[in-house]
C-alpha cells in the first residue's frame, strides 16, 4: 500500500483507491492555486494561480503553459454541458464563459444591480444552470482582487440560467460559502463553510442541503466537519463518496458522512477535480503545486 494512503474505514475505502498508485508532482511554482478543470478532448488541465494572475494549462506529455494572462485573480473553473470553459473571476467579481472562439462572455456580474463581491466555485447542473459561490475573500485584500467594501452585503450561493439570463440567489444563510457539489442524482447540493479562515469560532465544514424544483435548496445539515483544515474545494464520484480538500491532504467520506480515508499530501490541498481519458485520475491543487493520482472511483461530473 502506498505510504500516502490512510485507511480508517478498509472495507468502505479499499475499492476507492488503487493499493500502489502514487501522488506524482507535475507541475510546482504557483503561488496559490485554486480551479482545475479537465478538458478530456485535448488531455489537459487548467487551473488557476490565483495571486500570480493566470490560468495555466499542464498537458499530458506535453509540460505547461500559460493558457490566460492576466485572468482577472481567476479562482474556480468548470465546464459546462456543451464543453466550454466557465471561470469564476475572483478579481474580476463576475462569472464568465470562454466561447470555441475563445472570445469571453459575462455570464453575471451583478445581483440587482449590486456588484457581486468575488466569485470563489462553480459547478453546472445537468439542466444547463450554473452554480456558484461568492464569498468575500477577494476583496477583503488586494491579494487575490481588489481590497473593497461589499455591495451586496452577503456572500450568496448563486444560480445562474444562462438560457433566461437570470441570476437567483439560492441562499445567504452560509457565512463563507465556497467549494460545492452536487450529489449524483443531483437530489443534493453539498456546499463548504470556511468561514473559520477568519474567525477561530467560525465553520470549517461541509453543508448538504435538499435541491427543490431544480432550483431551491433547502433543510441545510451538516454533513461532515473537516479537521484540520477546511474543505476549499471537493468533487463527488459515481458511487457518491465525497473527495474534499483538507488541511492534511485529501478527506474522502462515504455518502453517509463517514470519513473513511484519507491520501496524504505534502501541502495544503486547495481544490481538487477527477481527469484522466477514465475520468479515474484525481487533480490536487495545493498551495503552490499540481499532483495527481489515480484512485479506484471514476468522477460523476462530466465533462
Ligand atoms: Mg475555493
Amino acid at each position: 500500500m502506498s505510504p500516502e494512503y490512510e485507511i480508517i474505514n478498509y472495507k468502505r475505502f479499499r475499492p476507492s483507491i488503487v493499493a500502489n498508485a502514487r501522488l506524482e508532482l507535475l507541475h510546482t511554482g504557483m503561488r496559490w492555486a485554486e480551479g482545475p478543470v479537465y478538458f478530456a478532448d485535448g488531455d489537459y488541465l487548467l487551473w488557476s494561480d490565483i495571486p500570480n494572475n493566470r490560468i495555466l494549462r499542464w498537458v499530458e506529455g506535453g509540460g505547461v503553459t500559460t493558457y490566460r494572462y492576466p485572468s482577472n485573480n481567476a479562482n474556480g473553473n468548470t465546464r459546462d454541458r456543451q464543453g466550454r470553459l466557465i471561470t469564476c473571476e475572483s478579481g474580476g467579481r463576475r462569472l464568465t464563459r470562454t466561447e470555441y472562439d475563445g472570445s469571453v462572455t459575462v455570464l453575471a456580474d451583478n445581483f440587482q444591480g449590486k456588484r457581486l463581491n468575488s466569485p470563489n466555485d462553480v459547478v453546472v447542473r445537468s439542466d444547463d444552470t450554473i452554480w456558484f459561490t461568492d464569498p468575500d475573500y477577494g476583496i477583503l485584500s488586494d491579494y487575490t482582487g481588489d481590497k473593497a467594501e461589499s455591495e451586496l452585503g452577503a456572500n450568496h450561493v448563486f444560480r445562474f440560467d444562462p438560457r433566461s439570463g437570470t441570476l437567483d440567489t439560492a441562499t445567504a444563510e452560509m457565512v463563507k460559502p465556497n467549494g460545492l457539489a452536487f450529489s449524483p442524482d443531483e437530489s443534493i447540493l453539498y456546499v463548504a463553510d470556511t468561514s473559520i479562515s477568519h474567525d477561530p469560532a467560525g465553520a470549517h465544514h461541509i453543508m448538504a442541503w435538499q435541491v427543490v424544483d431544480g432550483r431551491r435548496l433547502v433543510e441545510p445539515r451538516v454533513f461532515a466537519t473537516i479537521e484540520p483544515g477546511v474543505s476549499d474545494g471537493f468533487r463527488v464520484d459515481t458511487a457518491g463518496n465525497i473527495w474534499t480538500s483538507a488541511g492534511d491532504g485529501v478527506h474522502c467520506y462515504a455518502p453517509d458522512g463517514e470519513l473513511i480515508g484519507k491520501i496524504q499530501c505534502p501541502e495544503v490541498v486547495t481544490n481538487l477535480t477527477f481527469g484522466g481519458p477514465k475520468h479515474n485520475r484525481l487533480f490536487l491543487t495545493c498551495a503552490t503545486s499540481l499532483y495527481a493520482i489515480y484512485v479506484g472511483e471514476r468522477g460523476a461530473q462530466r465533462p
